[in-house]
């Protein structure tokens, strides 16, 4: 790896059978130490299970005994719970937590000189509320390192992501050995970027379901989705702005194409609130580009200091990149250049060729289903490419509005049963129409669907939806959503990195899930 940053397993089984066991995975999927959570144990015998959990595993050991007024399980009597920790520290544990409010009975306990050199303390604070001031979070680093802590822990909780840069500020800074974590899905940044800002360790935890505390990743996705590893002070950052976003695929993507090509970079899931915020906050031109989805398309063009033309008159971004050297923003709109080359492509009949400058598009009817981000994207393209553009919506007043802007006809979504002015049509849904869970919808009657020779579908889970399949029954040509969401990110990766995208990889890559 290229950093010296740890990641530690939080083992919370509730028996020390299963905690050998798990111990062991941790090992084999790549820990570097385990965290033993005691108050975990639902039977816990301390003058036996101390040692065989300290001699049996196969890793270094940090062992944590969290009381209920820290957020932990344990409600017992104090002095048996930290008499606990001093026998873990002296049976061998390589690192003991204890926390902040009670180190100095903790202190006066293990009596001077008695800790042994190779035990580690880490002294700890967790803050379920929020996340405070730089200020009051130096003087807090402060407090712990007085109290003769080998390692200091913060933990707070994210309201915003923009807290965040605040625990990196104090990271970066930090005299001792620190270890910050910012709780919460607004936080998971917090958990990845350690190495990039000389963090002491990570948890990782073993399954999705068994985290020790709000919006920790599995140490299968810290090391093979984000790259862990290789994640050092020059890396830089990209990430999906969305809300919701933890279902995006866009990080595995984008992180397996910049291992492919050996590219210093790492992209996560960012639940991003207030765009603007976020973009201010985060300034630096370490964070060097961002794609930009649902709700925030809009928002993001009003942000950047250049905006694309296209983009513009489309009035909505999904890539904002960051000017290495001014760093200043400029975005662009690669939904609209991945849509229509996909359908492109799909009426030549061949992903690669690009001979002819004429597009298969020129004079075609092209009706749009769909006046939100994505329906102008694909209205204006299509248009660009010479077709005539039909805009059916939902709400009508919205397909006239982008019609009359993009130079074509209206309708409202009733009517587009009954349209068949022509044989030979294309047609694009662009609203979320037919997407999980509710995959039994469609937009469109299959009997209307006879009228066209090609059917695009903007949605991509599922990858064939009710539409697409009964468009392939009449007879149509189909365009999946994945093939767009492919196209939109090739153009993406190569104006993050300057690179020609693995456009292989990336089709392997989507594939598989
Ligand atoms: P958006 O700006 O919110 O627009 C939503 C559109 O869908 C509006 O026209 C809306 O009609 C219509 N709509 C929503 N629910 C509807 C319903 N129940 N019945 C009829 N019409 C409905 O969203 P967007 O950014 O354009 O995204 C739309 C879809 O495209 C999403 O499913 C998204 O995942 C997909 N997409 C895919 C890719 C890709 O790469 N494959 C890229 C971008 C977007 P009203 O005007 O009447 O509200």
């Amino acid at each position: 790896g290229k950093n010296s940053t740890l990641i530690c397993v939080p083992l919370m089984a509730d028996s020390v059978d299963q905690m050998l066991v798990d111990m062991n995975k941790a090992k084999c999927r790549g820990a570097d130490l385990v965290e033993v959570r005691l108050d975990s144990l639902k039977r816990f015998n301390p003058s036996q299970d101390v040692e065989t959990l300290v001699k049996r595993c196969p890793l270094p050991t940090l062992f944590t005994y969290r009381p209920n007024w820290e957020g932990g399980l344990y409600d017992g009597d104090e002095n048996s719970r930290l008499d606990v920790l001093r026998l873990a520290m002296e049976l061998g544990a390589d690192y003991i937590d204890v926390e902040l409010q009670v180190i100095h009975e903790f202190n006066s306990f293990i009596m001077q000189g008695k800790k042994p050199a190779k035990c580690k303390l880490i002294v700890s604070s967790h803050n379920y509320q929020n996340t405070p001031s730089v200020e009051d979070l130096g003087n807090l680093v402060a407090r712990i390192q007085a109290a003769g802590a080998n390692i200091v822990k913060i933990a707070t909780t994210a309201l915003d992501i923009a807290d965040v840069a605040r625990v990196f500020q104090i990271t970066v800074h930090s005299q001792v050995p620190i270890i910050a974590m910012v709780m919460g899905e607004r936080g998971l940044m917090s958990r990845i970027l350690c190495p990039k800002f000389g963090g002491y360790l990570t948890f990782g935890s073993l399954e999705s379901g068994t985290v020790s505390a709000p919006g920790q990743p599995t140490i299968e996705d810290l090391v093979n989705l984000y790259n862990f590893r290789q994640i050092g002070p020059d890396t830089k950052v990209f990430g999906i702005i969305g809300k919701p976003v933890s279902h995006s695929k866009a990080p595995m993507l984008y992180n397996e194409a910049f291992k492919k090509v050996g590219f210093n970079g790492v992209y996560l899931h960012l639940l991003v609130d207030d765009v603007a915020n976020f973009l201010q906050t985060y300034s630096s031109t370490d964070f060097a580009g961002f794609s930009c989805t649902i709700p925030h398309k809009e928002a993001a063009l009003k942000c950047c200091d250049e905006v694309d033309p296209i983009a513009k008159s489309i009035g909505a971004v999904n890539c904002i990149i960051r000017n290495s050297s001014d760093g200043k923003l400029f975005a662009c709109n690669t939904d609209y250049v991945g849509a229509i080359t996909a359908i492109e492509d799909a009426l030549r009949g061949s992903h690669h060729v690009s001979g002819s400058t004429v597009s298969p598009l020129a004079g075609k009817l092209f009706v749009v289903i769909g006046a939100g981000g994505a329906g102008k994207a694909l209205a204006y393209g299509a248009k660009e490419k010479g077709a005539r553009v039909v805009i059916a919506n939902r709400t009508y007043d919205r397909a006239k509005e982008l019609a009359d802007t993009v130079g074509g006809d209206a309708l409202s979504l009733a009517d587009l049963n009954s349209f068949h002015p022509e044989n030979g049509m294309i047609l694009a849904n662009t609203t979320s129409v037919g997407m999980q869970p509710k995959v039994d919808e469609t937009p469109v009657s299959k009997e209307a669907l006879r009228s066209y020779s090609l059917v695009f579908d903007a949605v991509y889970t599922p990858k064939i939806t009710r539409l697409l399949r009964e468009a392939e029954e009449s007879g149509a040509k189909i365009v999946t959503g994945v093939e767009m969401f492919i196209e939109q990110a090739y153009d993406q990766f190569e104006w993050f990195t300057g690179l020609p995208a693995p456009k292989e990889l990336f089709r392997q890559t989507m594939a598989n899930y």
